[in-house]
């Protein structure tokens, strides 16, 4: 027997012609890297994504194919995201931090027929189209015309009347790769009802409470994991976007006191920088209220700034994979009893899953481990938005019970909140037993003077592995390895002391800008402790 509802499909789509439809006139922004600045609305983009969608029709795209942007935060690269989904095709943001040789390797991999791109990117395009096996069409997204054809220029030739194509929820509809800290790149493709879903989720209160009077800048570039999504969710409510193809800090400042940004989304880097501006030119927080760090753990003495500065953290944990929500930093039911100190606490750990995805931690048997806040394991997790299977891959991720192995390992609290100790590879282990190096960096980091730390384990002839403490000091300090250790003497267990701190000038992070510490591994391999 069949229900007697409507049976609605969960469609990309369908987000960009509710945001046109009923929050037309709701503003876009967008600074592009001229350092000028454009105002769009929702009908606009609406509008400008049906004639993408023509456009890339009339260049020969079919349902299905692949279009790749190389470009940051801005308003066309939002209308083609939704023109590409309303023709059928499949859109694939490409990280352009990452090295040449996985540039041309994800290309090559993804087959992608158009490129569009940024005009600042032009150099990397120009490198590596001699190896692009796929590419026939390269468009510029901004600036002045040169060699290649213009975005603008292409969707204006259209007429915009178009009606999106016929399409099932299940229709791929965009692929990210991995930023690559585990090895060769892996593409998750999204689909539709798996976008819909994760844009429904993300606006709850206890996600990134998201409403159609918010201001939402997303810090997080559209070419990591959909900037988490944040383009879809907005539409979802109609909230007004606030781009920036820049990421120099005084940019951010000026866009989020000068358009009221109420939201703001980013990994913790982009928050250390944001922060080293406001102590150095002064300067309010606007009307911020909430920000959204993830994509690393986020630092016991950010979350501090920010809350007294009366701005809420939603301290969330995701993966590519994840489409990359999995777990936010809602606030428990006892919250308002809580000191300061101990809402502190709540939000350092990286919160609970919403509805819609479930969590478990087990042993290295794969048996499953207690919900104490005790029982170390590897973090599993399933849902409607996690990777079934990569991109060209001839089997599944995931077993029969549908459980992915994320490669982190946390430990889940009786009231379900979870906390990520370490990435399974990054663990110390010490005589037999793990240290975790996120706690370690995040200790080091509230160390007065300190700008960023790195753990990694260095072998040891009698415990196998010592943690050692990479540093970077804040601009003027002369803070020692000894006032570091005697720092933490009182906020770790004393066998996790680093056995020595390093300091340089400058951490290698990722594409996406963490902490590379497969690479810090690789360079104190060789490292003797004295
Ligand atoms: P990659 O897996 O290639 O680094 P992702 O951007 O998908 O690319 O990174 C996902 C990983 O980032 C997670 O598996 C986890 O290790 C780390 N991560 C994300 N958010 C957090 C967080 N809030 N706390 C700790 N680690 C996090």
């Amino acid at each position: 027997m069949l229900g007697g509802i409507q049976a609605g499909k969960l469609l990309v789509t369908n987000l960009i012609d509710h945001a046109a439809r009923e929050h037309g006139q709701r503003d876009l922004v967008s600074y592009w890297a001229d350092g000028s600045l454009t105002r769009s609305n929702w009908a606009e983009i609406g509008s400008d994504a049906r004639k993408c969608a023509q456009a890339l029709i009339r260049l020969g795209m079919k349902k299905g194919d692949r279009i790749a942007t190389l470009a940051m935060n801005h308003l066309h690269h939002l209308s083609s995201w939704y023109g590409t989904a309303g023709m059928g095709g499949v859109l694939h943001t490409v990280n352009p931090r990452l090295f040449e040789e996985q540039l041309v390797y994800i290309f090559n991999h993804a087959e992608d027929r158009v490129l569009l791109f940024d005009k600042m990117f032009t150099p990397i395009v120009e490198k590596i189209k001699p190896q692009l096996k796929t590419v026939e069409h390269y468009i510029q997204f901004d600036g002045e015309k040169g060699d290649y054809p213009l975005y603008r220029d292409l969707i204006d030739a259209e007429d915009g009347a178009f009606e999106w194509a016929d399409l099932e929820e299940t229709d791929p509809v965009g692929l990210c790769y991995t930023s690559g800290t585990t090895g060769n790149p892996k593409g998750v493709l999204y689909e539709h009802r798996s976008n819909v879903l994760h844009a429904i989720t993300e606006v709850q209160p206890d996600v990134m409470d998201l409403a159609t009077r918010s201001v939402m800048l997303p810090v997080v570039p559209m070419f990591h994991a959909n900037a988490w999504g944040i383009p879809f969710a907005a539409a979802a409510v109609g909230a007004k976007l606030v781009f920036s193809a820049s990421n120099e800090a005084p940019v951010l400042w000026k866009l989020i006191r000068e358009e009221k940004v109420t939201h703001s989304a980013g990994v913790p880097t982009v928050w250390l920088g944001m922060f080293a501006d406001l102590d150095a030119n002064g300067g309010d927080y606007g009307a911020l209220k909430m920000v959204i760090i993830g994509g690393s753990a986020c630092p016991r003495a950010m979350i501090e700034r920010l809350m007294k500065a009366g701005i809420r953290v939603g301290h969330a944990w995701g993966m590519t994979e994840t489409s990359p929500i999995g777990t936010t930093g809602a606030y428990p039911a006892n919250w308002d009893d809580l000191s300061f100190d101990a809402q502190v606490d709540v939000i350092c750990m990286q919160g609970r899953p919403p509805f819609g995805v479930e969590l478990r931690v087990v042993d290295e048997d794969g048996k499953e481990l207690p919900r104490d806040g005790e029982s170390s394991g590897r973090l599993h997790i399933r849902g409607p938005w996690i990777v079934q299977r990569y991109f060209q891959a001839d089997e599944d991720a995931v077993g029969a019970d549908h459980w992915f192995d994320t490669g982190d390992v946390a430990v889940l609290h009786p009231d379900g909140t979870m906390q990520i100790t370490d990435r399974a590879k990054d663990v110390i282990k010490s005589g037999g037993e793990w240290i975790s190096s996120i706690e370690l960096e995040n200790a080091a980091v509230g160390c007065p003077g300190i700008a960023e730390a790195a753990a990694v384990g260095v072998y040891h002839p009698k415990w196998d592995e010592r943690p050692l403490l990479i540093a970077v000091r804040k601009p003027g300090s002369d803070v020692s390895a000894a006032d570091v250790q005697d720092y933490l003497s009182d906020k770790i267990a004393k066998w996790w002391m680093p056995d020595e701190v390093v300091f340089v000038d400058e951490l290698p992070h990722t594409a996406t800008g963490k902490i590379l510490k497969r690479a810090l591994r690789e360079e104190y391999k060789e490292y003797q402790l004295a």
